[in-house]
């Protein structure tokens, strides 16, 4: 790749917004043509609009950068949007009409039937949904989603299974980080040394995405909950099978689970994208939620279940594979594909 592809990225104040940040600032595709935010931050350096939390420092060069409005007159091929899901439909729409590749985390369209709900390790057959989505739209751009955060640790863990044996149920419970939120989130008097049973609106995205997903009308109950962890959603999930299958075999078919070569060769692309553990109490997210810089979903504790048919314990860190990191590897595919249009 001879020249970067210059980005925006919307919502560049918030925890989303800040890992886009870091993990774009030194990309070997793309370069960060534009920061924005809402009104109360545009106008500001970004160093000074910004409450800073990421343990990766703010490099100067970006912190001197003036942060914009979300308008589509900004620089960038591509626009990442980590922006509030309150207001990000429309301002989506118009990057998007503008000719802008939209490569979202929000959840406004992750469920329109003409927008690709990509994964790239498992659908990437679904960016034949933005022919569909230009034409029936008119856009010059297009709108690309990753799902909710959640759904994908759900959905990488059950893809391998699916594939080798059809999952028909599943049952999750989740154990969902506070950084999950947003800044500043849940007050840390209500979660300090506290489990907060329902977090508004997962469970619905749980069930819909991962069938989307995995184009499969698969049962999902899911339980969510927020704990008192800073990074990583962790989730105790249940599968049905159409295939009986040992633990064995489904730990196996989660190791030996790939990307297609094309997404594998991918420079935020995961290798391999399921790390398999083998000890009793893993994964826990104080010591395995940075596996493959924050892009690899662990999975352990693959066992019987005397209700459906295997058990086990999933893992991944939620704003990266659950959001900003998930969006970049999305729009590495993209670049991949030859779909951003020129600017
Ligand atoms: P956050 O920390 O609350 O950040 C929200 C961002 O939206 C800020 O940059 C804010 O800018 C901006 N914003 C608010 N109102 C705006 C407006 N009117 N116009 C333009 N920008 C506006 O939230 P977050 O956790 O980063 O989440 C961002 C999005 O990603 C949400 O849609 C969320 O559902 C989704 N998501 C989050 C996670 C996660 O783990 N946190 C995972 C997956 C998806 P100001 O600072 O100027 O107010």
């Amino acid at each position: 790749m001879t020249q970067k592809t210059p980005v925006a990225i919307l919502g560049a104040t918030g925890a989303v917004g800040q890992k886009f940040v870091t993990l774009l600032a030194d990309h070997p595709w793309f370069e960060i043509a534009a920061l924005a935010a809402s009104e109360r931050s545009a106008g500001k350096k970004y160093g000074d609009a910004v409450r800073w939390l990421d343990p990766t420092p703010l490099p100067r060069h970006i912190a001197d950068m003036p942060v914009l409005a979300c308008e589509p007159g900004i620089p960038g091929a591509i626009a990442f949007s980590g922006m509030d899901a309150s207001v990000a439909g429309p301002i989506e729409q118009a990057f998007a009409a503008a000719g802008r590749a939209v490569v979202t985390n929000t959840r406004n369209h992750r469920m329109d039937a003409d927008v690709p709900l990509l994964i790239p390790e498992i659908n990437p057959e679904s960016l034949s949904l933005l022919t569909l989505q230009r034409s029936q739209r008119q856009w010059k751009g297009f709108i690309v989603a990753n799902p909710n955060c959640s759904t994908i640790v759900l959905a990488m863990a059950l893809a391998p299974l699916h594939r080798a044996f059809g999952v028909e149920k599943v049952f999750v419970a989740t154990m969902q980080a506070t950084s999950g939120a947003g800044y500043p989130g849940v007050p840390s008097l209500d979660i300090l040394g506290n489990v907060i049973p329902g977090v508004p609106g997962e469970e619905e995205k749980m069930e819909s995405e991962t069938r989307k997903i995995l184009g499969a009308n698969i049962l999902i109950s899911a339980h969510t909950n927020r704990v008192a962890v800073v990074d990583g959603h962790t989730e105790s999930i249940s599968v049905g099978l159409r295939k009986k299958a040992t633990p064995e075999q489904a730990a196996e078919a989660l190791a030996a689970f790939r990307a297609p070569a094309d997404v594998e060769a991918l420079p935020t692309s995961p290798r391999p994208p399921i790390v398999v553990h083998a000890q009793a109490d893993r994964p826990q997210p104080r010591l395995d939620v940075g596996l493959g810089h924050g892009m690899q979903t662990s999975v352990g504790r693959v066992r019987a279940c005397p209700i459906l048919d295997i058990r086990l314990t999933a893992l991944g860190h939620n704003t990266i594979r659950g959001a900003a990191g998930a969006a970049v590897l999305n729009a590495e595919l993209l670049v991949s594909k030859g779909l951003v249009p020129a600017r």
